[in-house]
């Protein structure tokens, strides 16, 4: 343990954590074949095994020294945040039976606070910062028993030790595990998971002991609460806390030299927080946030300082500008003790490599860079910037190469795209006044008072991904496609009817996904074959490529939502993706604003809207989900984003008939913060997340003076339980004492696709039923 405190190691560049999920999803497929009982916890446990050690042969391969903690030791079966909370027993007591004597959760236990089972509820789950990476919400109260209850990390550093690898272990550091942490239940009024610090930091002490012991020469505590003001913590309060707990940690005599990370955005006034502390290293965002001028608060700790400099994004996919990021390494130089280059967020959140595409058009795949191509950037950027600039000379020509290309290419600067919005006018992002709407909606579609809906989608039948399935691997030809799907159609149309549904929907069969379908129809999208992302546990996705302008070579949609219109009398919801979760689930070109490409997006889909129109739709569905998960972390980007994101919306919907119904669907129900941009969309009907919060919800509404249709979900769709007509019921009445019925409408919480229609069929019959119940009583 030479080195121990002298801010040595990580020479030649970092990362700060890599996708854990394997280049092939084996820790997914080894997940849910152990929770499906067909492999046992040994096998799984070799599985994880078998990913760490091949990526951290695959790090050193690609550059990371093997001796120095440059590689991370960042594995999580399920989810990071819960892991830390595991490790220091924030273990709530619902999940006791799990533990054993000296109050260790088995696997089992592990699993059940991630997922549930039986009557025992899981964690929360909610948005990791602004991106689409979910973890489980710890619950801590006055009485939560912090005391060291596993040794992951340090049997990741052994494990990394016994292939030859000193490595560097991750774990989300205190402040930022109690941060995002909720008061358990039954915690007094004002209680907040972070009076708790001193209670907790012995135990992080102990764990930084125990990786002492091994000679770890450096942890990274993960502190990315520190860069968001959109955590429920008093701001000051949380500077305070920070500064406090690396003042402690940094005085501990046992412990490895830490690193604090902080990735998403600037640390800005929480830099202080940090390099004022004993600590040895920071991590900082620099894709996302500036250098720091020589005078901001807090630089001048930098000085005896690593300075861990996040240059390389690791939160989108483009191929680096190598001179630029040089540039902002060779600023923070006089700055700090020592600058090592890496990537600005662990690398979870990009695919593993562009090794596994073999379809991408080749111009465009020059433009891009995933995981492992980051890492070969960032071993680059490290031996440009120690003075090698000649052994790297072919990296910096072949990424100016890739930006020339870019830049020229046809696609990513069409004249006809900017003719159009640069014609646009206030009155494209404007309808006739509510009221008028309103009027002439009712007379036209005669609906009865508290309508029922859904959000869209039925269930996902193996039938219906096999007719998909085959469609692509071009095992069926087009018309034995359509007409399958057609089948789909008729069978969900004719199953609304006889369970009397108001406004109907298609079942959106032929979806995948519901931004990839736009993302494969539209010009400027390309879609990867292995491109996946963890989004959460063993679920992933497979985000889109958003490089060029959009263009809508024809319609999409219409010929489905024309079909099923055509098999009944009732009213069928033309339905589509909105402009912002396009963006938010995709990864979006970084050469202009993204307002001009939602802007885009948006003119796509009024075309499609238009079109919808002529095919004889009266109302259309514009789905966005994602635009509060969009919402920057710091306050002063708020009205910038708001202003764009609802611009967009109103652009994407504007273009509609006084006549025609726009509806749109938010998913969640946290929108206290953004209540006014919800209705700054100006749709006629909004349908919200709202039977977990038990229609917490409606009060929000009413005290912002919403005056349109509104339907809050009294059916939970995330659970397989079928609510019954009363439960039903008892929801609505809640929402009929704030909301007048003349503007309630009646749906479940979200889209039915992962549900079975054992579930689904119960469900809507009783949805229906409670709404006919109640229509008679008023
Ligand atoms: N229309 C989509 C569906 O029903 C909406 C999904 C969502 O809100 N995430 O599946
Ligand atoms: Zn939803």
């Amino acid at each position: 343990m030479a080195d121990r405190h002298t801010g040595a190691g990580l020479e030649g560049g970092t990362i700060l954590g890599y996708p854990r999920i394997g280049r092939r999803r084996q820790l997914k497929r080894a997940l849910e074949g152990h929770w499906a009982g067909r492999i046992d916890a040994d096998t799984l446990a070799q599985a994880a095994a078998d990913i760490r050690a091949s990526t951290w042969n695959r790090l050193h391969d690609l550059g990371l020294e093997a001796h120095d903690a440059a590689i991370p030791s960042d594995f999580s079966y399920y989810d990071q945040v819960l892991d830390a909370a595991v490790l220091v027993g924030a273990i709530p007591e619902r999940f006791a039976q799990w533990r054993d004597d000296a109050g260790r959760l088995s696997l089992d236990g592990y699993f059940a606070m991630a997922r549930g089972v039986d009557r025992v509820a899981p964690l929360e789950m909610t948005k990791w910062f602004d991106t689409n990476y979910h973890y489980l919400v710890p619950e801590i109260g006055p009485d939560t028993e912090f005391r060291l209850s596993g040794d992951q990390p340090a049997l990741l550093f052994a494990e990394g030790l016994s292939h030859g690898f000193v490595t560097r272990p991750v774990i989300v550091g205190p402040v930022t595990l109690l941060a995002l942490s909720k008061p358990a239940e039954g915690a007094p009024e004002g209680f907040e998971p972070l009076d708790r610090l001193d209670d907790l930091l012995p135990v992080y002490a102990e764990v930084l002991a125990g990786l002492a012991a091994l000679d770890a020469p450096w942890v990274q505590l993960d502190e990315s609460a520190l860069v968001s003001e959109l955590v429920p913590v008093d701001r000051a309060r949380l500077l305070v806390a920070a500064r406090h707990a690396y003042q402690v940690l940094g005085e501990l005599a046992e412990r490895p030299q830490i690193l604090a990370q902080a990735s998403y955005a600037a640390l800005d006034d929480a830099l202080p927080a940090l390099a004022e502390t004993p600590i040895e290293g920071v991590a900082i965002d620099l894709v996302r946030g500036d250098v720091p001028t020589a005078d901001a608060p807090g630089v001048a700790g930098l000085r005896d300082k690593l300075v861990v400099a996040g240059v390389v994004d690791g939160h989108n996919i483009w191929r680096a500008d190598l001179d630029a990021a040089l540039e902002r390494l060779e600023a923070l130089r006089p700055l700090a003790g020592r600058v090592v280059p890496s990537s600005s967020t662990s690398l979870f959140h990009v695919p593993h490599t562009l090794d596994d595409e073999t379809s991408l058009d080749p111009e465009l795949r020059g433009w891009l860079a995933f995981a492992d191509e980051k890492v070969a950037e960032i071993v680059a950027l490290a031996r440009a910037y120690d003075g090698d600039r000649e052994g790297v000379i072919d990296a910096f020509e072949a990424a100016r190469a890739a930006s020339a290309s870019r830049r020229a290419h046809a696609g990513v600067h069409r004249p006809e795209v900017a003719k159009r919005l640069a014609g646009l006018t206030p009155a494209d992002f404007a309808r006739a006044p509510y009221a008028e709407r309103a009027a002439v909606q009712a007379d036209e579609l005669h609906l009865p008072l508290l309508p029922t809906t859904t959000i869209g989608s039925f269930p996902q039948t193996p039938e219906i991904r096999r007719t998909r399935a085959r469609h692509n691997r071009g095992e069926i030809d087009e018309a034995t496609y359509r007409e399958e799907i057609r089948g789909h159609i008729r069978d969900v149309i004719e199953l609304q009817e006889r369970i009397g549904l108001d406004v109907l929907v298609h079942g959106e069969a032929e979806r995948n996904d519901m931004v990839q379908y736009f993302a494969e129809h539209l010009e400027g999208f390309a879609v990867t074959e292995n491109g996946w992302v963890q989004s959460y546990g063993s679920r992933c996705t497979r985000p889109s490529i958003l490089w060029g302008d959009v263009v809508r070579p024809e319609p999409f949609t219409v010929e489905w939502i024309r079909y099923a219109q055509s098999l009944t009398e009732k009213p069928v919801k033309g339905m589509l993706t909105g402009p912002v979760t396009i963006l938010a689930w995709s990864f979006v070109r970084d050469d202009q604003p993204r307002r001009d490409t939602a802007d885009q997006v948006a003119l796509a889909l009024r075309d499609e809207i238009s079109d919808l129109e002529a095919a004889g739709i009266d109302i259309v569905q514009v789905d966005e989900p994602a635009i509060r998960e969009l919402l920057p972390l710091k306050r002063r980007d708020h009205a910038d984003y708001l202003d764009w994101s609802v611009s967009a919306f109103r652009l994407a919907t504007s273009g509609a008939r006084t006549r025609t119904q726009i509806h749109t669907h938010l998913c969640y129900s946290e929108f206290g913060q953004i209540i006014d941009a919800v209705d700054g969309l100006d749709a006629d009907v909004t349908s919200v997340e709202a039977e977990r919060s038990r229609m917490d919800i409606v009060r929000d509404i009413r005290a912002a003076g919403f005056a349109r249709g509104i339907g809050p979900g009294v059916y939970d769709i995330h659970s397989p339980r079928v609510p019954a007509e009363d439960d039903v019921e008892q929801l609505l009445d809640i929402a009929l004492d704030s909301i007048p019925a003349s503007q309630l409408w009646v749906n479940p919480d979200c889209g039915l696709k992962t549900r079975r229609y054992e579930e689904v069929v119960p469900a809507l019959t009783h949805m229906v039923e409670a709404a006919r119940g109640e229509r008679a009583r008023l």
